[in-house]
């Protein structure tokens, strides 16, 4: 899903406004902020919201040591799965099961620094090949620091979009890992955009970067012209480094959310993990303060709303799902299943209570 043209009048926010902005956490500074960026994505993506879901597709034992992560090999005791890549037909299988809860878009995510066996490419690029004949779903892969040679294969087999997240800040990014450098992370992006793929890349806020941190990692966004910028919220994970950080506050989540927006008013910004812990009964707000875009599902080692919330908490907003290319062939048939077995490898138990169907 690439970028929405600018209808005339709107531009993107400076920097320096951008850092003013951010502070304003204040009720009615907020509440000026949010129904600003509110009318930007109105005016931009309408009133509808894309959906998108994974699968966690290698689990664990991972070398890199990014202080958020319980799949880091570095850190003991994190209660994370730890399994080899899953098959072809899982995948597959996956995918379906997230077309049925109203994705449009579907990312194979695997652990690791990046992926480079032959089996497991060959594994991706069948799934790859398969999900576009067999769904209506673009598909996505989020495989680590990937080199140009496999993401050109992967291109060659029909994906997408290729999801990298920088993270974080530059100026922070040494706080959160070290195993890797931030320059590495913008070489994959780059070669995944100069072969032609829509870039999904965001990061997590909330991992002791500072107001004016979170302003300068959207403006390396920018810089790199993404397509989706999905935003995450720390969720403290047990075992991490970062298990005991204090979560940052519902109104700098949402003053962030607002600012991405309207620093990248063309670009979809997607909430994903970690609302259900920060916004708690109000994860609503997301789209109030510009967001067009959310996760369906679970995340890859915690549980997220059920599909069925998910679709009440936008009609409940007078919004809309976002269909897909082929609205006719889509196997959300507008009621998204409850339950269903789809990517449950995530570890149950947390599942958020939360009353968002109002
Ligand atoms: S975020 Fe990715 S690269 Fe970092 S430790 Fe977790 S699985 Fe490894």
């Amino acid at each position: 899903m690439s970028k929405r043209p600018l209808p005339p009048g709107i531009e993107p926010i400076s920097a320096d406004e951008a850092r003013r902005l951010i502070r304003q956490t204040d009720p009615e500074g907020l509440a000026a902020l949010m129904a600003r960026a509110k009318a930007v994505r109105e005016a931009v993506h309408g009133n509808e919201i894309s959906l998108c879901g994974i699968t966690s597709a290698k689990s664990g034992r991972c070398p890199e040591d990014c202080g958020f992560c319980q799949q880091s090999a570095h850190f003991k005791d994190t209660g994370a799965p730890e399994y080899p890549m899953i098959g072809a037909d899982e995948m597959v299988a996956q995918a379906k099961l997230a077309e049925q809860a109203g994705a449009r878009e579907f990312s194979i995510v695997a652990s690791g620094t990046r992926v480079s066996k032959e089996a497991e490419l060959a594994a991706l690029e069948e799934a790859v090949r398969r999900i576009r004949a067999e769904t209506t779903l673009e598909p996505c892969a989020s495989l680590g620091l990937m080199r140009r040679p496999e993401l050109a294969r992967l291109k060659a087999a029909g994906l997408m979009h290729y999801h990298h997240n920088l993270e974080t800040a530059r100026s922070h990014f040494g706080n959160v890992c070290t195993t890797h450098a931030y320059d590495e992370q913008l070489e994959t992006v780059r070669a995944a955009k100069e072969l032609g793929f829509e870039l999904c890349t965001g990061g997590i806020l909330g991992m002791g970067e500072t107001p004016d941190q979170r302003v300068e990692f959207a403006l390396t966004l920018r810089e790199l012209d993404v397509d989706c910028v999905p935003v995450n919220f720390l969720n403290p994970r047990p075992g991490t480094p970062m298990a005991d950080v204090k979560a940052i506050t519902a109104e700098e989540c949402l003053a962030a959310v607002a600012v991405f927006r309207l620093m990248m008013p063309a670009a979809h910004i997607f909430v994903m993990g970690g609302r259900e812990v920060n916004l708690g009964d109000r994860q609503d707000l997301i789209f109030e303060a510009g967001a067009d875009g959310t996760m369906v599902g679970n995340y890859l080692t915690s549980a997220g709303l059920t599909p069925e919330q998910v679709v009440a908490m936008i009609r409940g907003q007078g919004l809309a799902v976002r269909p897909t290319g082929a609205p006719e062939r889509w196997a959300f048939r507008g009621q998204a299943p409850g339950e269903t077995a789809w990517n449950t490898r995530a570890p149950e138990g947390d599942r958020p209570r939360l009353s968002v169907v109002r």
